[in-house]
């Protein structure tokens, strides 16, 4: 059903209704949307990194439908399958540049291939940064965490640990009170980054010890988190702290680097700007979903409702546009 492209560079190509670039809750939902309506979808994975973030997590206990939990690769796997199913193309393939102000816009992939969309959709999710400590990614899932609002409730009357000082480290802190039976906050600085009402509400809380001036050194635990060594950067000094749980909120990395240039960004978080509550972004045809929109919510099924609503307005912009 793809158009023939009737371009000089590449006369035997395609012209995709559209193309996702992305594989997590937000690409594949659009996808089975995009499929459904009948636009046959090419969507490109990532060679490195097929199905998103979930596929770093085990128990995945607030996805709605799955009174039980379910594991985040099988729920990944599912969206594939739903996706495929409908007629998407699933490609496990990196895209490396793309040309969205070009008409048809034009996607090329790691191994040079080209292809060519009518309409675009930018699913690409954000990069949770990490400490870089060795104990870090062996106990991702086994107590170390990004998500509070995700994990917290694994924790209840444990102490636990939350490292960094902007708004979200406060905030994970504060909902993760709700569970442990302590929260230590290890703050490089001696004052907080996060706004000031945040910080009241954070210093206020019974629960929360700040530890100040203060970087971690090492994650300790075989298979699962027993404690941290922190490290007194004014003295020098390492202190053993134990906790079960580690909440890393230093921040997150939107994955812009394809379309920073064109596209506007928040140069407060670095996600694209949409034009809510549509996904349309400054490009007409360019359209963008998940959390590499999202620097609040950052949740499966919220991404999942973007990719919803990504596809629907690529519907409404191709039936414009014919
Ligand atoms: P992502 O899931 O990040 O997917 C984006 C995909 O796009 C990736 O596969 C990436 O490799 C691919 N991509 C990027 N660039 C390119 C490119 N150039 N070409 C091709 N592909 C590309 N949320 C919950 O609701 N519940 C939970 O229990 C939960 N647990 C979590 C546990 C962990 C450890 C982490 C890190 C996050 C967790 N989250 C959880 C948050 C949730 O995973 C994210 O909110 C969600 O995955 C965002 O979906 P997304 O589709 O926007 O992006």
């Amino acid at each position: 059903r793809a158009k023939e492209l009737p371009l000089a560079e590449n006369l035997t190509a395609d012209v995709h209704d559209v193309v996702i670039i992305g594989s997590g809750p937000a690409g594949y939902t659009a996808a089975i949307y995009a499929s459904r309506a009948n636009l046959a979808p090419v969507l490109f994975t990532s060679s490195v990194q097929a199905g998103g973030e979930l596929m770093n997590t085990t128990d995945v206990e607030n996805f709605p439908g799955f009174p039980d939990g379910i594991m985040g690769p099988e729920l990944m796997s599912h969206l594939e399958a739903q996706a495929r199913k409908f007629g998407t193309d699933v490609q496990y393939e990196d895209v490396v540049e793309v040309d969205l102000k070009a008409e048809p816009k034009r996607i090329t992939l790691g191994d040079g291939t080209k292809h060519y969309a009518r309409a675009v959709i930018i699913a690409t999710g954000s990069q949770y940064r990490e400490l870089g400590l060795e104990g870090e990614s062996a106990l991702t899932g086994k107590g170390v965490s990004w998500c509070a609002t995700c994990d917290g409730f694994f924790f209840r009357d444990q102490p636990l640990a939350v490292i960094g000082g902007g708004d979200s480290a406060m905030e994970e802190a504060i909902f993760l009170t709700k569970f442990a039976s302590k929260v230590y906050v290890i703050h490089r600085r001696d004052e907080l980054r996060a706004s000031q009402i945040m910080a009241d509400r954070a210093l206020a809380n019974e629960k929360i010890e700040f530890i100040w001036n203060s970087t971690v050194d090492a994650i300790n635990g075989a298979d699962k988190v027993q404690s941290i060594d922190i490290r007194n950067i004014e003295t020098g000094q390492v202190n053993t702290l134990d906790v079960n749980g580690v909440f890393i909120a230093i921040g997150s990395d939107p994955r812009t680097d394809l379309v920073k240039d064109v596209l506007e960004i928040n140069d407060v978080d670095g996600t694209i700007i949409v034009q809510e509550p549509s996904t349309a972004t400054n490009i007409p045809g360019v359209f963008a979903a998940g959390d590499v929109v999202d620097g609040k919510y950052r949740q499966a099924i919220t991404a999942a409702g973007m990719g919803a609503k990504a596809a629907i307005d690529v519907e409404d912009y191709l039936g414009a546009h014919p």
